[in-house]
């Protein structure tokens, strides 16, 4: 089956300085030979540090910047090759939704008039019908229709997302490009928006890109999972493969970082030393090997390429058959503290003895004991 989205061998650079003479002195690696595909109504995660490129990968399968090398193909066509009017089509089937979307809202225009702008840009509602198209969406994405006369900084941060998210859907798309789509909003605020993308998946079809640094939100969205470092991608597969057993020594510290809700279970956390490189002059041989605690001789000068197997699941790194397994380890029940034990109990129901609690009072008040001697 050919997928929705394939990206073939990615490449753009940018030049970070010039000398007077106007030629450039330093070239930023932003984006090296990247290679992905993106199935219809499915979510490939790109993750990976600031600066690793992820960003730039999305803006170069919507067009917005070029590529200088490599082929982006939407339904079955070279993005590069399409004519002003297949472009223009292109458009409105790929969408993005950025961090900040205060910055992405004109504040001089009422919600209304944000949402019915691309309807009419596009053909896709008559004058007459787009008031009620309008609060159709703004139901669709959890707001009230009485909220479209009002103007974007009178919405909260969440708010002003599901207006963003509600403008991305109105021109029908297939592909969504989603930039950091929670990183500016409450934590307790997150999750809802995770779930509205999720849901709207499920109702329209939709294909994501989810560009992400924390791995702790992707877990939540991803069916697939592209980690990028410096530029080029170092493991890739799907998602549940790749949390459950990480192979990149990269991803593996990304993802030890992810505190486990068990008191029981843990991780060892990877601490990367050595020098953070930068894109402008990147590492020869493995861009990682500064950072690597498996780094040998050969990682310094040779480049590891992405080794897939069976599942689709693939890691650039030489060593990948010796690395140990990651594991997530039963916590040592000596190395337990006294008080997580006494917190853990105390949310047992079984655990409601006299032995979790200090006083007997405290027992019978935690049962729902009253007056009883
Ligand atoms: Fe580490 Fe070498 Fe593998 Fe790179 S190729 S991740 S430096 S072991």
């Amino acid at each position: 089956m050919s997928a929705l989205l394939e990206v073939d061998g990615l490449v753009r650079h940018f030049v970070a300085g010039r000398s007077i003479l106007g030629t450039p002195k330093a070239v930023v690696r932003a984006v090296d030979g990247v290679s992905f595909r993106v199935e219809a109504g499915r979510t490939l995660a790109l993750v990976g540090e600031s600066g690793c490129g992820k960003s730039t990968v999305g803006r170069l399968v919507l067009r917005l910047i070029e590529a200088e090398a490599g082929r982006v193909s939407f339904e079955g066509r070279d993005i590069a090759q399409y004519s002003a009017e297949e472009l223009r089509a292109f458009r409105r089937k790929a969408q993005i939704i950025f961090q900040d979307p205060y910055a992405s809202l004109n504040p001089r225009m009422t919600i209304a008039q944000a949402l019915a702008e691309p309807l009419a840009l596009h053909g896709l509602a008559e004058a007459g019908q787009r008031r009620q198209r309008v609060d159709d969406i703004l139901r669709l994405v959890g707001l009230e229709p009485r909220f479209a006369q009002r103007y974007p900084h009178e919405f909260s941060g969440g708010q002003r997302q599901r207006i963003a998210i509600a403008r991305a859907i109105a021109v029908e798309p297939k592909l969504i490009v989603c930039d950091e789509p929670v990183s500016a909003l409450d934590v307790s605020i997150r999750s809802q928006i995770l779930n509205l993308l999720r849901d709207l998946q499920r109702q329209l079809g939709l294909a994501y890109i989810f560009i992400s640094h924390d791995l702790a939100v992707v877990k939540h969205v991803a069916d697939d999972v592209a980690v990028m470092n410096l530029g080029q991608i170092v493991e890739t597969g799907p998602a549940a493969a790749l949390f459950e057993q990480p192979r990149h020594p990269y991803s593996r510290a990304l993802l030890s970082a992810i505190p486990i809700p068990s008191p029981s279970r843990e991780r060892t956390r990877v601490v990367l030393s050595g020098e953070l490189p930068s894109a402008i002059d990147p590492p020869s041989g493995c861009r990682f090997h500064t950072r690597c605690p498996y780094v040998i001789d050969r990682c310094r000068t040779e480049q590891p390429v992405l080794g897939a197997d069976a599942t689709g699941h693939a890691a650039a790194c030489h060593r990948i058959s010796e690395l140990p397994a990651f594991a997530v380890a039963a916590r040592d029940a000596g190395t337990r503290s006294a008080t997580l034990d006494r917190l853990t109990a105390a949310f047992t129901a079984k655990s409601f003895t006299a032995k979790s609690f200090s006083t007997k009072s405290e027992v019978q008040r935690r049962q729902g004991v009253h007056g009883q001697g």
